[in-house]
């Protein structure tokens, strides 16, 4: 179980420089990901706690904010970029999906 919760970790933390990397240096790869991507954030908050809890995460009734909204990184304003991102959302908030998906027929998003 410790094992499972440190590969988690990790998977997670990669992910973060996956996203840094992809925001900062690929911008296309963002900017057709981002066409594909489709649905709107539910404020869930489940990005926000990839790896470590946000700081500038606030939680009420139900619903989050980000108190540094207008000013946050590309990291968090573009999630998720890809499928990759959907999988590692959904090990922290497993019980409530995430608002965007992909459709099946986006492949090339899984590859990276
Ligand atoms: S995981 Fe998805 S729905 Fe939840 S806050 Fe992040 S973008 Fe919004």
């Amino acid at each position: 179980m410790k094992d499972k919760r440190f590969q988690d970790k990790l998977e997670l933390g990669i992910g973060k420089l996956r996203r840094f990397s992809q925001t900062t240096w690929r911008k296309e790869h963002l900017e057709r990901s981002l066409r594909h991507r489709q649905g709107e954030c539910t404020r869930c908050g489940a990005c926000c706690e990839l790896a470590f809890e946000c700081i500038f995460l606030k939680k009420a009734h139900g619903k989050t904010t980000c108190l540094i909204h207008k000013f946050k990184p590309d990291n968090c304003k573009f999630f998720p970029i890809t499928q990759k991102d959907l999988h590692d959302r959904d090990k922290v908030l497993p019980g409530r999906p995430c608002g965007f998906h992909f459709p099946e027929k986006f492949k090339p998003s899984l590859r990276h």
